[in-house]
């Protein structure tokens, strides 16, 4: 098969890119090992959109124009709930089942070619990608690749230098849950307090400390969060199957026995059943690019704007190296800052963009730029500049 751009991913900003470099008129394929879009936002089930709009205000008020604001039209129109202040920012809730409808909607109308099912499993520069499909092998050339796999899969497979810090300080990855059968308000307080019991009287394990809950804004649904330390796994490594392996399952037989007690235990909560997994456990950080441009959250923090700058990151530095709860940083005054296009370009290496989570940036930085809305935003960012350059066999 031969295309304009090559989009490995098809997250927040895989969906972003290729929608976006497809409008523009590039050939685009995106290869996603799912059967569906969404990456974090639907295999993962986490569900608010952090960082589409600006800090603090009366009301939300979009930082980034285009698909990202349109996406967020797309989620209000199908849950019925808008933008919701918390503390400083404004966050909209979304609901991972309409995240993978509404993604299909936009890949088809867009008119995307979508590899579900296949994992890109080599990379030429030239570009030529090998994708498998259940023992297939495939194989793709491409004017461009653009990595939104979330992992800067392209700079292990092509021995590029990559940006990582220290297991200790890697962010630390969470399990979602989805639940049904609760009766009530969802009373966060009662609910905590219910399981520093349980874990005093020993019949909930410690970890159980990390889990929390929040309505779906469906009757009945929460979604549960279970932040993990890492150490269930014996040292935390989010590239390495065998510590995911430990991670999947010390998810799931923590909320087991979480909803177990609280079936027992809360009012509300006698019916209260996991409904279903996430497809794999939420992962908040592992490899970065080296790109042209570094961006710091030092930049972050002092809202620096930049001339070359292609989208606005408006999120705090949003640390979380423990399993208790986040720690915030905000910028100067609530500014946004700008993402310079060489965050987005791979240093020395021509036609390899990279967008989300994985851009060229520092650990603080990352903590800022991961979320949703602003990963829209890089995934829009680099489908353009890819059309921009119009890089491809059309
Ligand atoms: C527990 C948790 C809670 C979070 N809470 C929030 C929140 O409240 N709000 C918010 O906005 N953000 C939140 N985030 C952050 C946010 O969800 C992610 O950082 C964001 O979704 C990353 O998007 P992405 O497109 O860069 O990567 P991903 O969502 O990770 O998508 C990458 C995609 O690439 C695919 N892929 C990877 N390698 C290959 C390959 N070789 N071949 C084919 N496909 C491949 C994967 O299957 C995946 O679908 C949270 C994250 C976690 C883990």
């Amino acid at each position: 098969m031969k295309v304009d751009v090559l989009v490995i991913g098809g997250g927040s900003a895989g969906l972003a890119a290729a929608v976006t470099a497809s409008r523009a008129g590039m050939k685009t394929v995106m290869v996603e090992r799912h059967g569906m879009a969404g990456g974090m936002g639907t295999a993962s089930l986490v569900h608010t959109f952090c960082g589409l709009y600006f800090i603090d205000g009366d009301e939300a008020r979009h930082a980034n124009p285009g698909l990202p604001e349109e996406f967020a039209d797309r989620m209000e129109m199908a849950t019925g709930a808008g933008p919701v202040k918390m503390g400083r920012v404004w966050v909209l809730p979304q609901h991972p089942v309409e995240f993978a409808r509404i993604a299909d909607e936009m890949l088809r109308e867009s008119g995307v070619q979508v590899l579900f099912h296949s994992d890109v499993i080599s990379l030429e520069p030239g570009w030529r990608a090998k994708v498998a499909c259940r023992g297939e092998i495939r194989e793709i050339e491409a004017g461009a690749v653009i990595d939104a796999s979330g992992d800067a899969v392209g700079a292990a497979m092509l021995g590029l230098p990559d940006d990582r810090v220290a297991a200790d300080r890697l962010q630390r990855p969470a399990y979602v849950s989805g639940i049904q059968g609760v009766v009530g308000e969802l009373e966060g307080l009662a609910l905590s307090g219910r399981l520093v019991e349980g874990v005093r009287s020993g019949d909930l394990p410690k970890s159980s400390l990390g889990m929390h809950f929040r309505s779906s804004g469906r009757s009945g649904e929460v979604f549960g969060t279970l932040d993990l330390s890492g150490e269930e796994t014996g040292g935390y490594d989010p590239t390495d199957p065998a510590c995911l392996s430990a991670l999947e399952e010390s998810g799931r037989t923590v909320t087991n026995a979480v909803l177990g007690y609280l079936r027992k235990h809360q009012e509300g909560w006698g019916m209260a059943y996991v409904s279903h997994w996430p497809a794999r456990a939420g992962v908040r950080e592992s490899r970065r690019y080296r790109g042209e441009v570094i961006l710091t959250g030092a930049e972050i923090l002092a809202g620096e704007r930049c001339k070359d700058e292609v989208a606005l990151a408006t999120w705090p530095l949003e640390l979380r190296e423990t399993n208790r709860g986040p720690k915030l940083r905000y910028p100067e005054g609530g500014k946004a800052s700008g993402i310079p296009s060489g965050a987005l370009r791979v240093a020395g290496v021509d036609g390899l963009y990279v967008a989300g989570r994985c851009i060229s940036c520092d650990h603080e930085a990352q903590a800022s730029i991961r979320v949703m809305g602003t990963c829209f935003a890089t995934g829009q960012a680099v489908g353009r500049m890819v059309a921009r350059t119009g890089a491809g066999f059309g």
